[in-house]
Formats: C-alpha cells, structure tokens, sequence
C-alpha cells in the first residue's frame, strides 16, 4: 500500500553505460518542440527541412538526447530522400531495431539503444557495402564537428 512516489527516473544504471532515462519535464525544457516530437512521439521531421539532410560537414552525429555516439559523417550519403542518410552505424549495439507497424506499413524503426530515442527508420535500400538506409531525423541527432589535423600539436 506505499503512496505514489515521485518520478521514476532513478533508474540510469550507475557506471553510465547501461540504458538511461531522463524525465520527461527535463526533455520538454532542454529539447526543441520538434526535437521532442521525433525522439519522444516518433514523429518525422518534413523531408528537405532538417538541418542535416544536405549537410557535407565532417564529423560524429551523436543522439540529441543521451548524447551517445550514432554515425559517423564517413558513412553519410545523398539519398535524394530528403532526410540524413547513412548506410552503416558507428557500432550496431549503438542502435536498436524494432518492427513497425504503423500506417499500414512493416517498417524497421531505429532507435537509440542507450536512451529509447526514436531516430528514424532502416530501409534495405542502400548502398553497398551494407545495403542498408538508415533514413533519420536532423531532430534526433547533434553533429560534432571533427576538429582540425593540429588539434593536439605542440
Ligand atoms: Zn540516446
């Protein structure tokens, strides 16, 4: 018979690799209103709006909400789709694939392994060596900018 006790958002595993969660009251402050529509309500960003689907820059593309490592630039391609294309993941246990029934369609949905982010969708559509499209959201993801050849001369 114990009360209602508070949020139940102390339950990240202790040595920060494991899966975390954040509140929902700190997601709806700290992410943009169409950041928190993808990541948290598997929205869809419009095709040709986000700001990474023609984007050549060099770099790592981190989850907008944990922060973990996703994809790297060296693996983005131009689908003409409209959206951020890549055909592989920096390590397949960054991501988890789950079956997606909506909309009257099967569809591989991707997720952040570490915090639950919805990121986009897999296609078998890509090109080699994977075959695979990684079809995500600019909304999902945050580019790290790869720094310069003499970052660490002295
Ligand atoms: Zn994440």
């Amino acid at each position: 018979m114990a009360p209602m006790t508070g949020t139940p958002s102390d339950t990240s595993s202790p040595d920060g690799t494991g899966p975390v969660a954040f509140s929902d009251d700190e997601l709806r402050a700290r992410l943009t209103p169409l950041q928190y529509e993808v990541t948290q309500r598997a929205g869809t960003e419009r095709a040709f709006t986000g700001v990474y689907w023609n984007c050549h820059d060099e770099g790592t593309y981190r989850c907008v909400v944990c922060d973990a490592v996703l994809f790297s630039s060296d693996t983005k391609y131009d689908s003409g789709s409209g959206w951020p294309s890549f055909y592989d993941v920096c390590d397949p246990d960054a991501v988890e694939i789950r079956i997606d029934t909506s909309h009257g369609m099967v569809r591989e949905e991707v997720v952040c392994a570490r915090c639950g982010a919805h990121l986009g969708h897999r296609f078998p559509d890509g090109p080699r060596p994977t075959g695979q499209r990684y079809c995500m959201n600019s909304a999902a993801l945050r580019l790290e900018p790869r720094s310069g050849d003499d970052a660490d001369a002295h």
